[in-house]
């Protein structure tokens, strides 16, 4: 071996303790990196697995990396050891996952059990809407007075052949104005009603002119009659108010007015009962 051969010969095996030299380092700072993420999952999952035998397992094998990277780590021991590990922390990973699925779907468990209890304790009303509200949902209307100068057609009466009730007005003051013999027979009426119930009838709307059974046609659509028929614009009809628990179907008010108004010329027309083509509690006409 001449001594440019050796020369090169040591070169060449510097060259070669070299390259071997980065490889180890290379595969050492890989494993490095591989036990650093590793004790994060194994730090970051205490108390936080079900089971800690995936911990434990973990710990052992990053205890085995430690000791390989006190010393020199060859390439293949540093791929074996870092594929251990991370499997131990792919396996604290998923056990973590698991457990903390677990946490939520309890939570939400007992979330839900907490509603029902309350539930339970204090059941949702089946209707929260007082029962004994107006049944009347159309814009307001109020009686209506006579004219001087009405022709006695529907709806145009003259104040001649009217008579105002004594005991009560509309929510505007208005005197509620009936043909007159109509009027002296409700007056009867009441005067038993107010013995049997301790007050007087109440009164929404009585006689109702012409106009305002327009207005209403046009508000209220068929449940109007058409202008000019109806028993109102003839002075010879009253509702009572739209209030279910005083005059509704069931009441007693209404089963009174039904037994007794006949005798004063007082009743609610077939129409208008509740099986009747357009039932209304509150209608009454008189037919005397
Ligand atoms: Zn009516």
């Amino acid at each position: 071996m001449s001594d440019d051969a050796s020369q090169v010969s040591g070169l060449t095996a510097q060259a070669a303790q070299a390259a071997a030299q980065s490889l180890t380092d290379h595969s050492r700072a890989q494993l490095e990196q591989v036990v650093a993420a590793a004790r994060a999952v194994l730090d970051g999952s205490a108390g936080h697995v079900a089971d800690d035998a995936v911990r434990t397992a973990l710990a052992a094998a990053l205890s085995e990396a430690d000791q390989a990277l006190a010393g020199t780590v060859a390439p293949a021991r540093a791929a074996t050891l870092g594929a251990s590990v991370s499997t131990a922390a792919a396996q604290v990973a998923q056990a973590q996952q698991a457990w903390q699925a677990a946490q939520t779907a309890a939570a939400q468990a007992a979330a839900q059990a907490a509603v029902r209890a309350r539930a339970a304790a204090s059941p949702t009303p089946t209707s929260s809407v007082d029962p004994c509200r107006t049944t009347y949902t159309g814009p307001p209307f109020w009686t209506s007075v006579p004219t001087a100068t009405g022709d006695g057609s529907n709806g145009n009466l003259p104040a001649s052949s009217m008579t105002a009730l004594s005991w009560t007005t509309d929510s505007h003051g208005t005197r509620f104005y009936l043909l007159t013999p109509a009027a002296q027979a409700l007056e009867k009426l009441n005067v038993a009603f107010r013995a049997a119930f301790g007050h007087n009838l109440d009164i929404d709307l009585a006689y109702r002119d012409y106009a305002t059974q327009v207005a209403m046609r046009a508000a209220l659509g068929t449940v109007a009659a058409v202008p000019g028929t109806s028993p109102h614009g003839y002075g010879k009809a009253i509702d009572v108010p739209e209030l279910p628990c005083e005059y509704g179907w069931s009441s007693v008010q209404r089963a009174w007015l039904l037994a007794h108004g006949p005798s004063f010329g007082w009743v609610q027309p077939a129409w208008a009962l509740q099986n009747g083509s357009g039932p209304e509690y509150w209608h009454y006409e008189y037919t005397g």
